[in-house]
């Protein structure tokens, strides 16, 4: 189980998460930030800052952001 940044993160990047993550695993891309599945956990602390309520507990994100569960795997692990 891990926290995950979805499309609201698209673009707007504010970065408040990377601030308060305990672990360091929130990691910037090019177009979004990014949550290490193996680093995350579960604090809740990025999810409560993020201006554009784009983090969800993995098993809370919105069907139509389910992609980016993968997403967020796959910037960190070319494989699952
Ligand atoms: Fe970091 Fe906590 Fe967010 Fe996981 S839930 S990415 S440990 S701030």
């Amino acid at each position: 189980m891990a926290f995950v940044i979805t499309s609201p993160c698209l673009g707007e990047k504010s970065g408040d998460c990377t601030d308060v993550c305990p672990v360091d695993a929130i990691h910037e891309g090019d177009d979004q930030y990014y949550i290490d599945p193996e680093l995350c956990i579960d604090c809740g602390a990025c999810e409560a800052v993020c201006p554009v309520a784009a983090i969800f507990s993995e098993d809370s994100v919105p069907e139509d952001e389910q992609g980016f569960i993968m997403k967020n795997r796959s910037f960190f692990h070319t494989s699952v």
